[in-house]
């Protein structure tokens, strides 16, 4: 049997279809803007989200760091989520690569960042002080979808105070289908968003930057600094194509099987449900049986994330479905008894 992998919704494989999609791509020197299906790929992102302009790029790490140093200069500082992805699981790399400060800001429950703690934080215009500049949000965080009133509000003070606004919108699109509105209306928010397509959408590799022409020029040139500078990228852009293509409503599947998983998982005596949000579920079980419960899982052929997060988290995506629940929540049951 196929195992079952929860750790993430990065493990998704090529489809039979998207790897026809990706077979017939033309393709060019993308260094050259001469890649087809990477500019059709960046023109559409672009037109969908409400920008001027769109870069492919090959991970979300690389999309957000060269968000962030087009946006800001050596010495600039961003306001950033203690627990956000590019605070946190990037490696430090607007402040190792790109001399960017970060100043990381306690979220809310919510994933929110409190606009008077940000405000506490924006620094004086004075030589002792690194120079805020930009505001980066993430949405979905953790699974959470940031309430588009607070986006508003969020957009509202960055223009006051002249902060830029970065989106991490890794999984934008999961927001958006939760949430039920466009992803151009939670985008519009933003001076520029980056968004996975190798994440629940299914696509083997890739994320796109979306922002005004300036700002994309900026960046392009920061790809290539970066070594990012890819060729025929093309083949890569046409599986991003099909994922945005076939594989956007097709979220909404995950969110239910989630729903689904936690509830399941909620009945067991054992382990305590700490919330489920979009693909996400989270779980706490007692300490001491976490290292049994990893041996137990992989034997079953369920794979989870045990020990990347103090929580232990359970993604679903394309390739697991009702039935990959079904076995998760049994695998489940069987270590920790119950009915
Ligand atoms: C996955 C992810 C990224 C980018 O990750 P890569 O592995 O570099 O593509 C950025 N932000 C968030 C919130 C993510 O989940």
């Amino acid at each position: 049997m196929e195992p079952i992998d929860l750790r993430s919704d990065t493990v998704t494989r090529p489809t039979t279809a998207m790897r026809a999609a990706m077979l017939d791509a033309p393709v060019g020197d993308d260094v050259y803007g001469e890649d087809p299906t990477v500019n059709a790929l960046q023109r559409r992102l672009a037109d969908e989200l409400g920008f001027e302009a769109a870069l492919f790029v090959p991970t979300g790490t690389q999309s957000n760091l060269l968000a962030l140093m087009s946006h800001c200069e050596r010495g600039d500082e961003y306001l950033v989520g203690a627990d956000a992805h590019t605070y946190k699981f990037e490696g430090g790399g607007a402040a190792v690569l790109g001399s960017i400060q970060p100043q990381p800001i306690p979220h809310d429950a919510d994933g929110t960042l409190p606009l008077d703690r940000l405000a506490a934080a924006i620094k004086p215009v004075d030589p002792h002080f690194a120079r805020t500049r930009l505001l980066a949000l993430e949405n979905t965080w953790h699974g959470r979808v940031l309430p588009l009133d607070y986006l508003k509000a969020a957009h509202d003070f960055a223009r006051e105070r002249g902060l830029g606004l970065h989106l991490d919108g890794a999984r934008l699109f999961n927001a958006a289908i939760a949430s039920g509105v466009a992803a151009r209306e939670i985008a519009r928010h933003f001076d520029s968003v980056s968004v996975c397509l190798s994440k629940g959408l299914g696509a083997p590799v890739g994320s796109v930057l979306v922002g005004s022409a300036a700002l994309i020029d900026k960046a392009r040139r920061w790809r290539k600094v970066a070594g990012g500078g890819w060729r025929q990228a093309g083949l890569l852009a046409a599986a991003a194509n099909h994922a945005l293509d076939h594989h956007v409503a097709r979220l909404a599947d995950d969110h239910a099987r989630a729903a689904t998983l936690a509830a399941g998982l909620a009945d067991i005596p054992g382990i305590r449900l700490l919330g489920q949000f979009t693909n996400m579920v989270f779980i706490d079980v007692p300490a001491d049986r976490l290292r049994e419960l990893d041996v137990h899982l992989r034997e079953a052929g369920v794979r989870i994330s045990i020990g990347y997060l103090p929580t232990l988290r359970l993604v679903t995506h394309l390739d697991v479905d009702d039935e990959g629940v079904v076995r998760t929540v049994e695998a489940f049951r069987e270590f920790f008894g119950g009915r």
